[in-house]
């Protein structure tokens, strides 16, 4: 497929869910069944798109190393068992992994609970020229924070500080952050993985029932799980607050795994192409050092 082509199927694909103000933002607009009228007989078409999305995303991930000057960070945030370690895999592929770095937030250790709550995440923000991936991140300190106040209690921070504007306060840091990044070259693109509760219980279901799958179930999912509409409520809002045009939430129907994978990979493509990245130019300097080397290189007899 031609290069523009792609750029428009990529498009097609992303738009519908790309997220960049978020005052009018309500999540139950978005179906996490919904496949954009594509039957399951068309996976295996989706398929070969994602393949053409891989390929894409490995040609201007070259651009991107050898022109040493943007940074992208891909941000994934989701419900348990959406599919965020798959979606990596998957999507990033492709990619050099020399380019390409991935940080998974869990809770936090005693030493970054002995800093502010952005310190552990901004050690890990990408290099110019390289693509970082954070499985979780920042977001966790307006969703599972808040979800439970006594993971606040916790964080050390003075009692005079934590008041009831604290969520506000934080989603302002991080509107603040991602402003900063993008005036710095660096691109921030976000993923909310938006999984059904039922498909949640059928995959919970799976991982209990498939041997292979045992390791990744944990018995926590489960009680977390209770905390449905807790969490919903926290996505929605952590959305309308830090959406933007610099830095996007892509709210991705996340029951189906093959269409989850083809959306995420159109909205990395699509970011990165809007980057309109090229190798570096060789100058009329640069170019006579190379004639000189290849002369000398041609001379030499073995
Ligand atoms: P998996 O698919 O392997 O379960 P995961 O991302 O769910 O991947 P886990 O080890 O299960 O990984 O859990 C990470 C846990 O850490 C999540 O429950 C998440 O809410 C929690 N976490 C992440 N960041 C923070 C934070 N800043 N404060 C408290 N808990 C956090
Ligand atoms: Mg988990």
């Amino acid at each position: 497929m031609k290069t523009e082509k792609l750029i428009k199927k990529a498009h097609e694909f992303a738009k519908p869910f790309c997220v960049t103000q978020g005052d009018k933002f309500r999540l139950k607009h978005i179906d996490p069944g919904d496949t954009l009228g594509l039957k399951s007989e068309a996976q295996p078409r989706a398929k070969e798109a994602l393949q053409m999305g891989i390929r894409a995303l490995a040609e201007l991930q070259d651009k991107l190393y050898a022109q040493d000057k943007w940074g992208v960070l891909l941000i994934l945030q989701a419900m348990d068992a959406a599919g965020k370690d798959g979606t990596i895999k998957h999507v990033m592929s492709g990619v050099n992994p020399q380019g390409c770095d991935v940080f998974s937030f869990k809770g936090p250790s005693a030493e970054d609970l002995d800093h502010d709550y952005l310190w552990r995440s901004t050690k890990c923000l990408p290099n110019r020229g390289h693509i970082g991936i954070f499985n979780r991140s920042y977001y966790e300190e307006t969703l599972v924070v808040r979800v439970h106040p006594e993971i606040l209690a916790k964080q050390k921070i003075p009692p005079g500080l934590v008041t009831k504007r604290i969520w506000d306060e934080r989603f302002q840091d991080i509107r603040n952050l991602e402003k900063y990044l993008s005036r710095n070259g660096i691109k921030v693109v976000k993923f909310f993985l938006h999984l059904s509760k039922k498909e949640q219980k059928r995959r919970f279901m799976e991982r209990l029932d498939t041997p292979e799958k045992n390791w990744k179930f944990s018995s926590a999912d489960v009680k977390e799980r209770q905390c449905w509409d807790e969490y919903q409520e926290a996505y929605e809002d952590m959305i309308g607050h830090t959406a933007s045009e610099h830095a996007p939430w892509h709210v991705v129907p996340a029951d189906n795994k093959w269409f989850t994978r083809l959306v995420v990979a159109a909205a990395i493509v699509e970011a990165v192409e809007e980057l309109n990245l090229t190798y570096p130019k060789v100058d009329a300097e640069k170019k006579k050092e190379l004639a000189a080397a290849r002369a000398e290189l041609a001379g030499q007899t073995s």
